[in-house]
Formats: C-alpha cells, structure tokens, sequence
C-alpha cells in the first residue's frame, strides 16, 4: 500500500489525527504511539490479517488494523472492552490449539505470544486444551521446529526468503494438520544467518536455533525487562489531540 496519499484527517480513541490516506491503520497507530496487539503483522512486509488480534473497531465495524487503510474521517476505537475480551479469547484459543510450556521453552521471556498472554492476564482458558499430537522436526542441521508451538502466523514464510525472493518456509498439510516446513530446494542454502532471522522473527518458540540455548539468562530477556507495548506507549504523544 502506497503512503503517498493526501492528508487526512482521522480519529482515534476520540483523539484526532493526521495522516495519509492509504497507510495501514496499525503503522499509524505505531507512529503514534499507540499499541495495537500483533502476533503476525511486521511492519513494511505485507500484512494477511492472520492471528486477527489487532482487531480494532472501525465505524462501528470490526476490521483488522493490519490490513485496513486509513481514509478521511475514520472513526476508530483500539480499546474497548468489548475488542479486549476478542483479543484475549483469540489468545485463549492459541493456547489451547496448541502446546506452550512456557517454563521449558527457550523462547520464554522473548515470547510475543506469552508476553501478550501476561498482558491480557490469561490464567485459565474459557475454552477446553486440545493437546494436539504434534511433532518437533530437528532434521535440519541449524534449525529445530517445534509444531507445537507454531501459531500459524506466517511470519517466517513472509519474511525469511532469499535472493530471488524465494520463501525458505512454507505450509505443508491442510486442515487442522497445517504446519510449517522448510522449502526442500532451499533447504541447503539455509545458512546461520538466515536460521538465526527466522528464530528472531517468530513470535514464539516454534523456531529454534540447534547448539545454543539460554545465551540471554531468565530475568533478563526482551519482555522480562519492558512488558510488550511499552516501547509503543512510553512514548505517546498525539499530532493534533494534544495541541
Ligand atoms: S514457525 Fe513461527 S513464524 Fe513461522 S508460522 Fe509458526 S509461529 Fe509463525
């Protein structure tokens, strides 16, 4: 989406602000600090609305934040109770699809999923654990994929690809047995580096670097030290609200 478009003027949270027709209403909020709930959305690489927890009330209408371009006199709402309880029943769901032991998981404390899960203070699921039989493939020599952790965001298939713009990650399996796999043909040009940015943009800990482990201690990692959205909100100041 192009971010060229006239100014607007649009609201948000009952505050107005500027912007250009066309950006994507989560880069907005960013840009103005506000904090909008993500699990697969990076910013300038292409949304899909996957994990829908930056569902945000548009004119009246639920509409994913990450897919939805500003226009001229928007009305939008990113914080009521109502889109609270969606967004923490999504997580609930994530939760109970899968298998997340956060205690034994090396991604904890760097986790976008269980940072959420503390922020929306989820103790006990609404919904009923499936504990789906799932595996953790360690065929590859630098990478391990644990599927019981991977929410499906598509981050890595997104993002990770090479020279030619070519996916490393892609889906394999349908229906409730959709899971992540490492392109065949590309497999053997997966070096360091690019195992490395995969495990750095998967929000949880469905990817994971072989022969290193705990090089950040607990107690001191990413969301142990700042609670996730506090690099968006410490910041807040508004455009034209505040003036
Ligand atoms: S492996 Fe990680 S980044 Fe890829 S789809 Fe699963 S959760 Fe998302």
């Amino acid at each position: 989406m192009s971010t060229n478009g006239s100014v607007i003027r649009i609201i948000i949270d009952g505050k107005e602000y500027l912007s250009r027709s066309g950006v994507y209403l989560i880069d907005v909020a960013r840009e103005n600090r506000i904090f909008i709930p993500t699990l697969c959305n990076i910013s300038g690489v292409k949304p899909r609305g996957a994990c829908r927890m930056c569902t945000v009330s548009v004119n009246g209408r639920y509409m994913t934040a990450c897919t939805t371009p500003v226009s001229e006199g928007m009305e939008i709402k990113t914080n009521t109770p109502d889109l609270h309880d969606l967004r923490k029943a999504i997580l609930e769901i994530m939760f109970v699809e899968g298998n997340h032991i956060c205690p034994v998981c090396e991604k904890s404390g760097n986790c976008d999923l269980q940072a959420l899960a503390y922020r929306f203070q989820i103790l006990v699921p609404r919904f009923p654990y499936s504990f789906p039989k799932r595996t953790i493939d360690a065929e590859n020599p630098l990478l391990v994929k644990d599927h019981n952790r991977c929410i499906l965001c598509k981050r890595c298939i997104r993002t990770i690809k090479d020279e030619q713009g070519r996916s490393f990650f892609a889906f394999r399996k349908r229906g409730h047995k959709l899971e992540i796999s490492i392109a065949h043909h590309l497999k053997d040009h997966l070096n360091k580096e690019i195992a490395q940015r995969a495990v750095d943009v998967c929000p949880t800990g469905a990817l994971l670097k072989k022969e290193s482990g705990y090089n950040i201690p607990i107690s001191e990692r990413k969301y142990e030290r700042t609670p996730i959205g506090s690099e968006i909100e410490s910041l807040k100041q508004s455009v034209i609200g505040d003036q």
